[in-house]
């Protein structure tokens, strides 16, 4: 049994990997892009060490360039929910591009993708594929904007909705806020429009609703906040939520970039039996290629050209060759038992690292939905909102990442960010990794 590891080992803080390659790559990245990087997070600030160049991807594995082997638990952000280089995703996606791979023009693919999405979604009658999430969200967000002539939204603080002006707003001081700016380039009068509250506050939401009354065109949320750790909320919360948007003529959009089709077919709309107005979703529906897609019922997607009014395109919107990873990819999740079996693994998986932590009084709690799940290092029992996470914490997630990384396994580069586990991850993946995270805990706990 992998509790049992010997004494002597426990204590041992493994030697660093050879990062040269992935250095020297690095290097001359940082005179291409800024800070070396296509995406912030890519560059580990939060953790130690340059980053890892990959150079392959396998099943549950991915290699760097220096050659090192990892089991990964990043997934690629989560859309690789079958692994890399899924057997039947590459298949279909060599197929399609056999016969071009790009044509600004329909295809028989994107309905064949619309209709695997639509045929078993009970909460949207119509979609429009997108290239990113970032652009599902943006694009939501102006429906529900042209559709009830309003223009105020609502957000939740510690929800990450992609890099749009709007969304790249925080909360102030304050139960409910103006949101301020998150980053340079966003012009103070957007933020001015979103309106920023604490995650299960039904207090806040009410007073928000009470004092921009008739002027909130959307709420968004993801209904499983899964970008600044995992911050679970009660079902009572999420419906309290449909409750005042329904009250008040608000659109009610779940952002389910990370949560749909992964923590079921049906996403978390599914999951808690709650229908939002507006669904979005992002990289799984294309096996992990660039796509996104928001959807709701015809009524309201109606209302987008060049039907309706509300201007949204995109050239490479539906591109076959992601249209085609998209089939493959929800093909195989529609296969009997395929949601069950990965979270009954992800369950055995978390439960075991938690009772080790728990026997030995360390303060981490392992929160998990699904196939997600997230190591806080804390010992409170819940935690359901942004503030609730102390920042000091995070010095152990830095420590425990690269110990783990030291012994092949891969987490993303923030103790703000979430794991996953795809259906490649095989029962040995995952008895080696809980030992390497027993070690990695023993060695962050025990620190002199
Ligand atoms: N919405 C959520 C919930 C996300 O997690 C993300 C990114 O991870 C986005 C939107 C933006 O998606 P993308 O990075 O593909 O633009």
């Amino acid at each position: 049994m992998v509790d049992s590891i010997n004494k002597k080992d426990k204590k041992q803080a493994k030697p660093d990997i050879s990062r040269e390659k992935s250095a020297e790559l690095y290097a001359k990245a940082k005179t291409y892009f800024p800070g070396g990087v296509n995406s912030p997070v890519r560059a580990f600030k939060s953790v130690y060490g340059t980053p890892l160049f990959i150079a392959k991807g396998d099943g549950s594995h991915i290699w760097d360039a220096d050659g090192n082997e990892f089991i990964d638990f990043c997934c690629s952000w989560g859309p690789l929910i079958l692994g890399h280089n899924n057997v039947k995703v590459r298949e279909k996606v060599i197929e399609v591009m056999q016969h071009g791979m790009s044509f600004g023009a329909p295809t028989a693919l994107e309905n064949e993708l619309a209709e695997l999405i639509l045929n078993n979604n009970q909460f949207i009658e119509k979609l429009r594929f997108v290239s990113s999430g970032t652009e599902a969200v943006m694009s939501a967000i102006r429906l529900a904007r042209g559709y009830t002539k309003r223009d105020k939204i609502l957000k939740f603080e510690g929800c990450y909705h992609g890099h749009s002006d709007s969304l790249l707003v925080k909360a102030g001081s304050g139960l409910v806020t103006f949101g301020e700016t998150s980053s340079a380039g966003v012009p103070k009068s957007f933020a001015d429009e979103t309106i920023v509250v604490a995650l299960n506050d039904v207090e806040a939401l009410k007073e928000a609703f009470n004092e921009f009354k008739d002027q909130i065109a959307a709420v968004i949320i993801e209904p499983v906040p899964a970008n600044n750790g995992l911050l679970l909320q009660t079902r009572d919360f999420l419906q309290a939520l449909r409750d005042i948007c329904t009250e008040n003529g608000t659109l009610l959009i779940f952002d389910e970039v990370i949560s749909g089709f992964r923590i079921g077919f049906e996403g978390a709309a599914g999951y808690y039996k709650i229908k939002p107005d507006i669904l979005t979703y992002g990289k799984i529906i294309g096996g992990g290629l660039p796509v996104g897609c928001y959807g709701a019922s015809a009524e309201i997607m109606d209302h987008i050209s060049p039907v309706g009014s509300i201007y949204q395109a995109g050239t490479l919107s539906g591109n076959p060759v992601a249209m085609a990873a998209g089939i493959a990819q929800l093909s195989e999740l529609l296969t009997k038992g395929f949601y069950d079996e990965l979270h009954s693994k992800t369950e055995e998986f978390v439960a075991t690292i938690q009772n080790y932590a728990t026997k030995r009084n360390y303060k981490l709690k392992v929160f998990t939905i699904g196939s997600i799940f997230w190591f806080a290092f804390t010992d409170q029992e819940h935690i359901t909102k942004a503030d609730d996470i102390d920042p000091a914490s995070m010095d152990k997630f830095k420590k425990m990442h690269r110990e783990l990384i030291n012994r092949g396994i891969y987490l993303g580069p923030s103790g703000y960010e979430v794991g996953f586990i795809s259906s490649a991850h095989t029962k040995t993946d995952l008895e080696t990794a809980k030992r390497a995270i027993f070690e990695s805990l023993d060695l962050v706990f025990n620190e002199k």
